[in-house]
């Protein structure tokens, strides 16, 4: 999981720090930021996904995580295209 915050939609509710503090320290005028890396491990994934669902202006969303399993971003754009004639598309008659 990875994800962003934009700080420019944060009004400073704080519910992100009660979920996930780790993640989302406030500043001294209670606005959120985003600590560390934006990729969540996934024991943090739970907290963090209910900091995102409950922030009242959306100002955390999740980003398309294009790391492999071993972290490698090459390891999932490798692979064999599918063999012609395998697709799911199929000419009409
Ligand atoms: S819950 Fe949303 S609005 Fe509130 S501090 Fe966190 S990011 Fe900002």
């Amino acid at each position: 999981m990875k994800i962003k915050l934009d700080r420019t939609l944060c009004d400073g509710f704080g519910i992100c720090a009660k979920y996930a503090p780790e993640h989302f320290p406030l500043d001294d005028w209670g606005y959120a930021s985003l600590a560390g890396s934006p990729v969540i491990a996934p024991a943090d994934e739970p907290a963090v996904t209910r900091a995102l669902l409950d922030c009242p202006v959306h100002a955390i969303t999740t980003l398309p995580d294009r790391t492999g399993p071993a972290g490698d971003p090459a390891a999932t754009r490798t692979g064999s295209p599918p063999a012609a004639g395998s697709g799911e598309r199929k000419s009409l008659p």
